[in-house]
């Protein structure tokens, strides 16, 4: 068996009561079977504590006020203070990791909804670097797994997390290459045709004025519908999640290293930053928050594309995603809230022009990003429902709104 990780995964380290936004509260934490029975049967005072601190009908731990119910003041977790790591049932092993199994591969990743993941994987640099290594496991057999599919797969994965990654490229399109190439991939790879995947990939090497040339060429062979429609229906379908966790008790704004180490740093870009509102200093963190978030998404999601062929989805999902953190992050700004009419996301989001926009009116906009960015990972990476939802929505062909030419359009107008 082979595992897949990227390579500041082993960096990881639990911030523990230090943490602005502990995964202790918030939300329910499911205990799986073997370790219900474990608790079932624990001796002593612990034992008790758990058999009073569980609900046992629905295999979770009960929760007061938003809390774990082993969560105390300090905001230390009882359970591991009382029984040690050995304790700990298999969401809270895990967590923050993330593991998708395909057949005789693990790929594991950090969730973007833990604050100290979080700063990890947005301080990559835009780079992407992954560690394969051997896992002595037994080999399984999947059956109706598409070994060869996967393969496939990662090729392509791994051409789009060059596209992201390409610095050469403005914003736009980058994420326009993007979607284009999942969008062809998926024809090529539905007919298996595997030299068709190739070429497409091979114009990767394109030099930048080409690719520029070739996906405006593109677009206005074809247009789709109007960007201001399909961004109209992206923020709709965001209006239509499931909303997100009560955050009233995150302590983001009191005690994280996040906005302490950044305050003074960002208060001094702002000052140097108001003549120029889009220094190069600006640009280049822009350009590496967009391909880290695109990195991030794209490995977590798209190889899952191997059990229902749905590339094009995963793409579109990836690079919404992505935007969806900027105009997270746009709500936060500071001020913004007292401003007349101001109110969810979406609102200042329909009046952004594109990330520029918004970068220029938020000088402190990389705190409010990583703020951004595990709020919108609750919500819908960790939402069964919230992630369905966008999946269906995006189903390729389903609304005009969401296919390839308007998408361009959206992406060329959005991330400009
Ligand atoms: S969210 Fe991350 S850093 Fe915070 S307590 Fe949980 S694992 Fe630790």
């Amino acid at each position: 068996m082979l595992i897949r990780y990227p390579d500041y995964l082993p960096m990881f380290q639990c911030l523990a009561g230090q943490c602005p936004d502990s995964c202790c509260r918030g939300w329910g934490i499911g205990i799986d079977p073997k370790s219900l029975e474990r608790y079932a049967s624990w001796e002593g005072a612990l034992g008790n504590r758990l058999r009073n601190s569980i609900d046992w009908e629905n295999g979770c731990f009960l929760e007061y006020e938003g809390r774990c119910a082993f969560l105390n003041e300090e905001n230390l977790c009882d359970l591991y203070l009382e029984g040690g790591k050995g304790a700990f049932c298999k969401t809270c092993r895990t967590y923050p990791r993330h593991i998708e199994a395909f057949e005789n591969v693990r790929e594991i990743s950090l969730s973007l909804s833990c604050p100290a993941a979080m700063e990890l994987i947005l301080s990559g640099k835009g780079r992407a670097a992954f560690v394969e290594k051997e896992w002595e496991r037994p080999l399984e057999r999947y059956r109706d797994y598409d070994r060869e599919l996967y393969r496939q797969l990662c090729v392509l994965r791994a051409a789009l997390i060059e596209a992201a990654e390409r610095k050469d490229l403005s914003a736009r399109c980058r994420v326009s290459w993007i979607l284009a190439l999942g969008h062809d991939a998926e024809s090529r790879l539905s007919n298996g045709d595997r030299k068709g995947l190739l070429q497409l990939i091979s114009r990767s090497q394109m030099k930048s004025d080409r690719f520029e040339a070739y996906l405006r060429r593109k677009i206005h062979e074809k247009p789709g519908i109007s960007p201001e429609e399909t961004s109209k229906r992206y923020l709709e379908l965001f209006r239509s999640l499931y909303p997100a966790r009560d955050n009233s008790a995150s302590d983001w704004k009191k005690s994280s290293p996040i906005s302490e180490s950044e305050g003074k740093a960002a208060r001094g870009r702002a000052a140097k930053d108001s003549a120029n509102p889009l220094s190069p200093v600006q640009e280049d963190a822009f350009s590496e928050a967009l391909s880290s978030l695109l990195i991030y998404f794209l490995f977590t999601y798209l190889c899952g594309s191997v059990y229902d062929g749905k590339i094009f989805q995963k793409v579109q999902l990836s690079v919404y995603l992505t935007a969806m953190v900027f105009l997270l992050a746009e709500d936060r700004r500071d001020g913004k809230r007292e401003e007349p009419g101001a109110d969810p996301a979406s609102e200042t989001a329909e009046r952004s022009s594109g990330i520029s926009g918004i970068l220029e009116r938020d000088p402190n906009w990389r705190r409010h990003l990583k703020e951004a960015a595990v709020q919108l990972s609750r919500q819908i990476e960790h939402e069964d429902r919230n992630l369905e939802l966008l999946e269906r929505a995006m189903e390729r062909g389903k609304r005009e709104e969401f296919s390839l030419m308007s998408c361009l359009m959206w992406a060329d107008r959005f991330f400009s």
